[in-house]
């Protein structure tokens, strides 16, 4: 059913917003929650989940444990999730119940690359060349017909961060990499050499009102996203072009909630999506503090039901994500003027998001 036809009233102030998912972005969303007055219940299978911290109500139990699923149905208003990999059975048992925003099928389509780079270019919209690839012989072929240099060779599943893929400079290395996943179904893209990465992070309220963010330019480490820099190099017909896409594929999701929309920025200035996350986005954290109304408030207010608020940017900021040792520096980073924000979790790990600085009004110097 279209979530727009199951419409229920707003969440008022003291209602529960459902959380999938424990992590940093369901703690900053728990956090924004609370500056509207609405609770949050946090559902994760992980015990030392950072949003449990400062959320009201918590359930740490398996997605697939379905009377605990019937429970926090039962405690909360509406139902939203934090990471895109929420199981489809999941989704399934919930949606009877209470409101699930984003939508299953958005998160459906959004979990499994081949399905999402289908529906961006149904929809008209460019993404590198792909071709599915089940197997060594497919992954031989589809190198072959791509005809490009170099390909990225990627799982359909779980990818995320560079997880799961491989980039490929041969016919026979995509073939030998195929063989590595063990028959794991992938896909083969084009590699793009692009002039630079930004994303668009938006939003879709229930009643279809939509606002975007200006989309900020990335670097990634490590395939990890290093910074994010707004305002960016796009030009204004690229921020509009952008900001178009992202309304397009939200649309055509029937889409509520805020969602991230990656994109390659080509030499010839040709936006390109690489993915969608059906939630919010690292590359918006910065709008926490240079934006009125930051993307975690954004997204409570439309699942709950409320009118979106303003996406306007008051400075323009650098966002740097903590990864793993970089957060042992957290004094030093407390007294470099930034706006500092630490996710609670006990344990460094490499690789691991351990928080993020950003600096408004960045000048030439500042760091
Ligand atoms: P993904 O997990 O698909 O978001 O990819 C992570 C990062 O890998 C992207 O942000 C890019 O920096 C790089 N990447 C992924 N696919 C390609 C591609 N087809 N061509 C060039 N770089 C890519």
């Amino acid at each position: 059913m279209s979530d727009l036809k199951q419409l229920t009233a707003p969440v008022p102030p003291g209602g529960t917003i459902g959380i999938l998912g424990g992590g940093q972005l369901g703690r900053m969303l728990a956090l924004a929650a609370a500056r509207l007055g609405l609770r949050t219940h946090i559902y994760s299978d992980e015990e030392d989940s950072p949003a449990f911290q400062v959320s009201a109500q918590r359930t740490c139990a398996s997605f697939r444990d379905a009377s605990a699923l019937e429970r926090f149905a039962a405690a909360c208003s509406v139902i939203t999730c934090e990471f895109e990999n929420v199981p489809a059975e999941t989704g399934a048992l919930l949606s009877p119940l209470k409101p699930v925003r984003p939508n299953p099928r958005a998160l459906a389509t959004t979990q499994e690359r081949f399905e999402e780079k289908s529906f961006v270019s149904r929809l008209g919209l460019e993404t590198a060349a792909f071709l599915p690839v089940n197997s060594p012989a497919d992954a031989r072929s589809a190198f072959q017909q791509l005809g490009a240099s170099r390909a990225v060779l990627k799982t359909r599943r779980m990818g995320y961060d560079g997880k799961g893929q491989v980039l490929v400079g041969s016919a026979t290395e995509a073939a030998q990499a195929c063989e590595r996943f063990e028959g794991i179904p992938l896909l083969l893209e084009s590699f793009v050499d692009f002039e630079y990465e930004a994303s668009v992070v938006a939003a879709r309220g229930t009643n279809g009102d939509f606002a975007a963010y200006d989309p900020p330019e990335n670097t990634h480490r490590h395939h990890i996203l290093h910074r994010s820099t707004v305002p960016s190099r796009l030009r204004n017909g690229q921020i509009a072009e952008a900001k178009r896409m992202a309304r397009e594929i939200a649309e055509a999701l029937d889409y509520v909630g805020v969602l991230g929309v990656e994109l390659f920025v080509c030499k010839d200035g040709q936006l390109l999506v690489n993915e969608i996350a059906p939630r919010v986005h690292n590359s918006g954290h910065w709008t926490i503090d240079a934006c009125l109304v930051s993307q975690f408030e954004q997204h409570i207010r439309a699942v709950a039901g409320w009118p979106l608020g303003s996406t306007e940017r008051h400075s323009n900021a650098v966002m740097e994500n903590l990864i793993g040792e970089d957060a042992c520096d957290w004094q030093a980073l407390a007294g470099r003027g930034g706006a500092l924000h630490l996710y609670g979790k006990s344990e460094i790990r490499p690789g691991r998001k351990m928080g993020h600085i950003t600096w408004l009004k960045p000048e030439a110097g500042v760091r």
